[in-house]
């Protein structure tokens, strides 16, 4: 990266990033209250960094020695020295900010109805943005596969029912695109697109959600490390995109013999990515433990964990739920856990040390 000085100007700002282009790669200019920093975007082996050095304005080039930078710390605090965290907007909810966020909804939309009875109750709760599926990554092809899979115009409808209940419970929306044909229709309707976690690694859909400036939730593969993790968060950021948020939604359970969660929710990974980047995490615990008696425990470790929110899978009749049955909570144990949520994250918040 290239640290500007104070006082350099907007031409010698615009000289380094032409340099920088003439090597075949792309800039990142970030511009901070102090000063500006350009991260290189590309293959760095082609710099001659010693040259960048010496140009006009230019304080110091430096590299940044993990596969992720323009969404590290180490990256911001050049210019965003008092930057905790990125606050990101969705419709008027600010993730990241003072209290924890709650994503809730069905897993899958079933119906115009089901889907209006549960957004109500959601907002009733107190949940802030309303999710639902509508393109379902599923392990079975002989199940249901989500409203879209009919065809674009049912995709369409679900897609519309989903903004209509948005503005009606006034809950921003976000709904998962599978695959780069679905995105220029999802988000048309929907405030954030969510990236689920079987499609981290998939780099052209990655690129192709971030393109569409709208906030990115960002799913953790069930078997990445928080390095790879964060290294396909990047895909997003160069793109010019900042407005990620990540979800952890547990990793592969160990070991032979039952291990009675369906995945394990990593909540050390919260504080470990929070060192890291400044990006906000969430954490969905309806994935990660894969039971609905447990997601009271594990929202409330969460939030203690130091999560920026939750999402949470939520039916009226979560036995009849045709997705994730037995992981959907009520929309009243929904308002359980975020009443305790809420006084949980009071608790710790004084005594949060973002730097030991
Ligand atoms: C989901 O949130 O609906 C989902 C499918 O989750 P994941 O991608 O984490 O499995
Ligand atoms: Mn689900």
């Amino acid at each position: 990266m290239i640290i500007m000085k104070t006082d350099a100007t907007q031409e010698q700002i615009a000289q380094v990033v032409k340099e920088i282009k003439k090597y075949g790669l792309r800039a990142d200019v970030s511009k901070g209250k102090y000063r500006t920093v350009i991260g290189l975007i590309g293959d760095e082996s082609k710099i001659p960094f010693a040259h960048f050095a010496v140009l006009p304005g230019v304080k110091e080039a430096m590299t940044v020695e993990t596969p992720y930078k323009l969404i590290s710390r180490e990256y911001s605090k050049f210019f965003e020295r008092e930057r905790e965290r990125l606050v990101v907007k969705v419709g008027n909810i600010k993730i990241g900010s003072d209290g924890p966020i709650f994503i809730a909804g069905p897993c899958a939309v079933e119906s115009k109805e089901q889907l209006f009875k549960i957004a109500e109750g959601v907002k009733k709760a107190g949940a802030h943005i309303l999710r639902g599926g509508i393109f379902k990554p599923r392990s079975s092809v002989h199940t249901f596969q989500g409203l879209g899979a009919a065809g674009r115009e049912e995709a369409e409808e679900a897609l519309e029912w989903l903004r209509e209940a948005g503005k009606r419970f006034k809950l921003p929306v976000v709904t998962e695109v599978r695959g780069e044909a679905q995105v220029d229709l999802a988000a048309e309707y929907a405030d954030m697109l969510q990236i689920g976690a079987r499609n981290m690694y998939n780099q052209d859909l990655l690129t192709k959600v971030a393109k569409k400036n709208k906030p990115v939730l960002f799913k953790r593969h069930f078997g990445a490390g928080i390095e790879e993790f964060l290294s396909f968060a990047e895909y997003i950021a160069v793109e010019g995109n900042k407005n990620i948020i990540l979800c952890e939604r547990g990793v592969l359970p160990v070991g032979k013999g039952k291990n009675y969660t369906r995945y394990t929710l990593d909540l050390g990974a919260v504080p470990a990515i929070q060192k890291e980047t400044y990006l906000p995490v969430v954490v969905d615990p309806s994935h990660g433990t894969g039971r609905r008696d447990l997601i009271f425990n594990m929202s409330c470790a969460a939030i203690a964990a130091g999560a920026s929110g939750l999402m949470i899978e939520v039916h009226y009749n979560p036995a009849e739920a045709l997705v994730d049955a037995q992981q959907a909570i009520t929309p009243d144990e929904l308002k359980q856990v975020i009443d305790a949520c809420q006084r949980i994250h009071k608790l710790i918040v004084p005594g949060r040390n973002e730097e030991s």
